[in-house]
C-alpha cells in the first residue's frame, strides 16, 4: 500500500505538508512500514489482543523487514532519527504493543549497548538484534522508583573480577522474552551514576513475572524482574561515562 492510498482512512491527511520535506529514504521507510502494518499486522492483531498473546510470527516478519535500527554500523539499517520516528508512528498505528516492543528493542536496549557496551558486546548483540533474532530489554524502573529513576536501589557491588547485582525491577518490556537485559544499578560508592550490565536469559538468579496486561497493550509482555545476587564477570560490564 503506497502513501497515495488510504482515502477514507485519513492516512493521506498531511495538513502541514510535512511529507513534502521528507527525503526519498524517509518516505520509503514510511511507505514500507505502512505496507507492513496493512498487510501483516491489521489482519491478525485483534486475535492476539483477545488472547493477550504476544504476536511472535509478526516479530519474525518485522525482523526481516529491515526496519529495526537507528544505529550506525553493526548490520543495522541506516535509519535517521526522523525515519525511526516514522517507523514507530506507523507501527503504533497498527498496534501499541508492537510499537512498545520496537521502542524497547531498538530505542532502549540496542541504543544502550551501542552507547555503553564494549566492542565485543556490540559485535555480539547488535546485528542479531537488528534482525530480531535476539531480543533485548532495558531494566531501569523499580517498584518504588519510576520517574525518579536516579534514586534507584538496585546495587552493583564489586567483588574481585566480578560485579554482584541485587535488586528488583518493574514494568520491564520484553522482560521474559529477552535474550539480553540491560540492568541499571547503583555502585555502593553512591555516586549519581549508573552502570549497565548485560544479563543473559536463563541464568538462575533472574526471576520474571508477567504483569496483568493493560487494556491497550494486551499482546505486550511487561515483567517484574528480581535480580538476586547475580554475579557478572568484569569484562562484560561497562561503566557509564
Ligand atoms: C507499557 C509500559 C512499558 C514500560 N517499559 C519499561 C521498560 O522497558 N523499562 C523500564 O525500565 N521501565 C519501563 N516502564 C516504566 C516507565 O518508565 C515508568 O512507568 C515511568 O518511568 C513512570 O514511573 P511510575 O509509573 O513509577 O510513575 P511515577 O514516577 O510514580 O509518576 C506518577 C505521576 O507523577 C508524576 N510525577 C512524578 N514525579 C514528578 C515530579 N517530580 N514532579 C511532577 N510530577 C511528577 C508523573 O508525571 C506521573 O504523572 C514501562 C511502563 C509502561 C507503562
Amino acid at each position: 500500500m503506497g502513501l497515495e492510498a488510504g482515502l477514507g482512512e485519513a492516512l493521506r491527511t498531511d495538513y502541514f505538508l510535512l511529507r513534502e520535506e521528507f527525503t526519498p529514504a524517509q518516505l520509503d521507510y514510511l511507505e514500507r512500514t505502512r505496507r507492513f502494518v496493512q498487510e501483516e499486522v491489521l489482519p491478525v492483531i485483534n486475535g492476539y489482543w483477545e488472547r493477550a498473546e504476544f504476536p511472535w510470527p509478526l516479530i519474525k516478519k518485522l525482523g526481516g523487514a529491515g526496519l529495526v535500527g537507528g544505529i550506525q554500523g553493526y548490520g543495522c539499517p541506516e535509519l535517521d532519527p526522523l525515519s525511526a520516528g516514522l517507523v514507530t508512528m506507523e507501527l503504533n498505528r497498527g498496534d501499541g504493543s508492537l510499537g512498545t516492543f520496537l521502542g524497547v528493542q531498538a530505542g532502549l536496549a540496542m541504543r544502550s549497548i551501542a552507547m555503553l557496551g564494549s566492542e565485543e558486546q556490540k559485535q555480539r548483540w547488535l546485528p542479531d538484534m537488528a534482525r530480531l533474532e535476539k531480543l533485548g530489554a532495558f531494566a531501569l524502573t523499580e517498584p518504588d522508583h519510576g520517574s525518579d529513576s536516579v534514586a534507584l536501589e538496585t546495587t552493583a557491588r564489586r567483588d574481585a573480577e566480578s560485579y554482584v547485582i541485587d535488586g528488583t525491577k518493574k514494568w520491564i518490556g520484553n522482560g521474559t522474552a529477552a535474550d539480553v537485559v540491560v540492568v541499571w544499578a547503583r555502585h555502593p560508592a553512591g555516586l549519581p551514576r549508573h552502570q549497565a550490565h548485560g544479563r543473559h536469559r536463563g541464568h538462575p538468579h533472574l526471576r520474571r513475572h508477567r504483569h496483568h496486561p493493560e487494556p491497550h497493550r494486551r499482546p505486550g509482555h511487561h515483567r517484574r524482574i528480581r535480580v538476586q545476587r547475580r554475579r557478572c564477570v568484569n569484562h562484560h560490564d561497562q561503566p557509564s561515562p
